[in-house]
């Protein structure tokens, strides 16, 4: 039965509290969360215990820097919750990272676990540094004493890390060994996103940017365009950007635009994509990337195009420029790449926006496959990889549809529905131990 309603939210699920800015990222994903729980009726005292992380940790992190002196660096693990199973999300290393945006991002991977069926609970962490003032040496002390300092609230059965902005394999090795040590045993579950040498799986790197492509396709289909008809600009050629452009180019598809940090290159005619994996590979960059015009990252944003994969950073796409965003799709590449005030304007223009936790969620579900693999010992071939992921992520993006064309609402507010749906419900039959 499609009930065929636009729903307003009601207000009923305001909470008074401190006033944060409305494109800030904690409020833009409650400002989500308020609409589904309206959709859904939410029980009052359901809607408080998920608005509410389980665990927010801060630490100090002390570090002998390579010239002798003693440097404290902030770290934080926030655990929004563990209803459907352990919890489960990536570590970050940045200058700005703060408790409100791990919080908001832990919130995040709740409902992007729960929009793929993958039995984990949603977390976040991070450490407030500049990875790239940081010698290797440094950055080693600084993960493995962020770890000691967390080995409480780590554990394949408690909480389980993961990459994320600024950190990578060589990071969740450091982070598996640190815990090991302490538990005097090998204990490879731990952390996700290992170096497979190191019980990591085959096809975790590209999954997220292949999950990306996997969705973006489904979309497609069911606006009947055909893939190797359309035009995509992607912003960002970093892990998840430069996979979605890749295996877009694969299908056939003409890659109009890509940028990364040194800017945004265009050529109407198509970008040979594997030739600027070859170029950054080289470079470090794309910076002076031949046979394509400059254009900003911002003018990438705008341009003509049928798919739009912003797979940067967040906040891209805002009040101030979503008027001029003229794709078909938009697939989400990186987390919150467009903000609640961005949304109508995109509703109202008909783009389709596949949202971050659908559309990025390929990463955490061959993290839960190398999390399976490890608790097995038996490991998957590449081609067993993708073919569970292909199947998880499509199953995902057609539950997604069908509660979006059941309630006639966003894709975004159909994963958010389906998402706080699947936690409540289970949150309900487990209950409240007192
Ligand atoms: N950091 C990634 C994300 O935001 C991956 C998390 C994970 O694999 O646990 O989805």
């Amino acid at each position: 039965m499609t009930t065929n309603r636009k729903i307003q939210n009601s207000g009923f699920y305001k909470e008074p509290g401190p006033k944060l800015s409305s494109e800030s990222p904690f409020e833009s994903m409650m400002e989500r969360f308020r609409f589904a729980a309206d959709i859904l009726g939410l029980d009052k005292g359901l809607f408080k215990y998920l608005s509410s992380p389980v665990k927010q940790v801060i630490v100090s992190i002390p570090i002998v820097m390579d010239n002798g002196s003693i440097e404290v660096f902030e770290g934080y693990r926030v655990i929004h919750d563990n209803v459907l199973g352990p919890s489960k999300g990536g570590i970050r290393y940045s200058p700005d990272v703060n408790i409100e945006e791990v919080k908001a991002l832990a919130a995040w991977m709740t409902w992007k676990c729960a929009v793929v069926n993958v039995p984990f609970g949603g977390a976040k962490g991070g450490i407030r540094c500049n990875p790239k003032e940081l010698s290797l040496a440094e950055l080693e002390r600084l993960t493995r004493r962020y770890t000691a300092n967390l080995l409480d609230v780590f554990g394949p059965d408690q909480d389980i890390p993961a990459p994320d902005m600024n950190t990578n394999e060589q990071v969740m090795a450091w982070i598996m060994d640190t815990y090991s040590m302490n538990v005097q045993r090998t204990e490879t579950a731990v952390v996700t996103g290992k170096p497979i040498i190191l019980g990591g799986s085959q096809g975790r790197k590209e999954a997220t940017g292949r999950g990306v492509v996997t969705v973006t396709l489904s979309a497609l289909n069911k606006i009947g365009l055909l893939p190797n008809k359309v035009t995509v600009a992607v912003q960002g050629f970093g892990n998840v950007g430069s996979v979605s452009a890749q295996l877009m180019y694969e299908q056939g598809s003409t890659v109009i635009a890509i940028s990364d940090i040194s800017g945004g290159y265009y050529r109407k005619e198509g970008i040979d994509i594997p030739a600027a994996m070859a170029y950054t590979k080289e470079n470090g960059s794309l910076e002076g990337f031949p046979d394509a015009d400059p254009i900003t990252n911002e003018e990438l944003l705008e341009l003509e195009c049928d798919v739009l994969i912003p797979a940067a950073k967040e906040d891209q796409i805002s009040k101030h420029n979503a008027h001029k965003i003229k794709a078909k799709i938009i697939s989400e590449g990186a987390n919150g790449p467009v903000t609640a005030n961005a949304d109508l304007i995109l509703e109202q223009n008909g783009i389709m926006v596949i949202p971050d936790i659908l559309a990025n969620a390929g990463g955490v579900t061959v993290s839960y496959f190398e999390w399976v693999q490890d608790r097995q010992g038996y490991f998957w071939t590449e081609e067993r990889v993708n073919r569970r992921l292909n199947r998880l992520m499509k199953n995902a993006f057609d539950n997604v549809y069908n509660v979006s064309t059941h309630y006639n609402i966003t894709l975004r507010q159909a994963a958010y529905v389906y998402s706080i749906d699947r936690v409540a419900t289970t949150l309900k039959m487990r209950g409240i131990y007192a």
